[in-house]
């Protein structure tokens, strides 16, 4: 146990699995990894979504390093995480009441909130983070590893996923080694990613909320707290930037498909993620997907990265159905797929 942080335990539809994480990392090493970040260096962490690439937030220097070993463009704005709802505040020009609620509805947890920036007195965010948005997003994550890190290192970490720009996201430390193994000064392994896809994001800089990105808290647990619910694709064109939400993200090496009714392409060999469906031929690897959206998508970029690993012609997906809980699975596997 890192000291000074109780395991976070908290219930939620992507998150029916306790967010309760045995951290395997002791305290020598986070604070080495503190001081490696304060010199401007880069560390991967461990977070409840997905590994993160981090650098100190207020060191646009050591920011830049973390696009240029993603090969990340420089137009997709970068999450910061902070430790507190006070270290939060201190990054905005202001702190809605709207803000107030979710946060503490859902911090630590996989919500992103976006709001202005605040650019009157230091420390302030630098724009190289934010891609020049007067906006940033902002989020506590719920790993005991990520936030005695954000503490240790006393700044806030701007971290996008520790994977280059159009990989799978990274789901273990492994996953981070075979990616950036070169790349980065240290890697924490706090196990597995217990949710295991991103954040959501919601941004609150405009006159109503908008979810630019589905999550980790589904859009059902949002509306319960703030009512109905814009998305970034129903805004009007223009009128809500938010750089980063690239078509194709997410996505395996290995070409993957909706298979419907369990028809699969024609060239093996594959990999069958099966949800309800068998598969409509008996010569392919099949692997049997979670029942709960919740445990689908903490498992899915593990398969995903097997898959990759196993060098198949393809990846033929079975597709799970088109309820809320579900909407998060659902825009992966699209941003995934050849054939969406
Ligand atoms: P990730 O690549 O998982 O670290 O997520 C970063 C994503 O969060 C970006 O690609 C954007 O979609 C979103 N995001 C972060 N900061 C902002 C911001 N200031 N305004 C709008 N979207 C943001
Ligand atoms: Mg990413």
């Amino acid at each position: 146990m890192v000291k000074g942080f109780a395991p976070v335990s908290r219930k939620s539809s992507l998150s029916n699995l306790q967010l309760c994480v045995p951290p395997t990392v002791d305290p020598g090493e986070i604070d080495r990894a503190a001081r490696l970040l304060r010199a401007g260096r880069l560390v991967a962490f461990p977070t409840e979504t997905v590994y993160g690439l981090g650098a100190n937030a207020l060191d646009a220097e050591a920011v830049a390093r973390i696009y240029a070993v993603k090969g990340r463009p420089a137009t997709s704005p970068l999450i910061v995480h902070v430790a507190s709802i006070e270290m939060a505040q201190s990054l905005v020009a202001n702190w809605p009441e709207l803000a107030e609620r979710l946060a503490r509805r859902f911090w630590p947890g996989p919500l992103t909130l976006v709001l202005p920036k605040q650019r009157e007195k230091q420390p302030a965010i630098p724009d190289i983070v934010t891609a020049g948005l007067p906006t940033v997003g902002l989020r506590m994550p719920a790993h005991p590893v990520a936030l005695a890190l954000i503490q240790a290192a006393g700044v806030p970490l701007a971290a996008p996923s520790a994977n280059r720009f159009t990989e799978l996201s990274p789901t273990t430390a492994e996953h981070v080694h075979r990616s950036l193994a070169s790349e980065v000064d240290l890697i924490l392994d706090g196990g597995p990613c217990t949710v295991g896809i991103e954040s959501t994001v919601l941004s609150l800089a405009e006159p109503g909320p908008i979810l630019l990105r589905p999550g980790g808290i589904s859009r059902t647990e949002l509306e319960e707290i703030i009512g109905p619910l814009d998305s970034a694709q129903d805004a009007p064109t223009g009128a809500h930037p938010s750089p980063g939400m690239h078509p194709r993200h997410y996505s395996p090496t290995t070409t993957l498909y909706m298979a419907t009714n369990g028809r699969l392409p024609e060239e093996g060999p594959g990999i069958y993620l099966q949800y309800q469906h068998p598969p409509s031929r008996p010569d392919v690897i099949l692997r049997q997907m979670p029942q709960s959206a919740a445990e689908y998508a903490a498992a899915l970029y593990e398969v995903l990265h097997q898959a990759d690993a196993g060098h198949y012609n393809w990846i033929a997906v079975d597709l799970p159905p088109h309820t809320p809980d579900w909407e998060a699975v659902h825009d992966r596997l699209r941003r995934a797929a050849s054939n969406s």
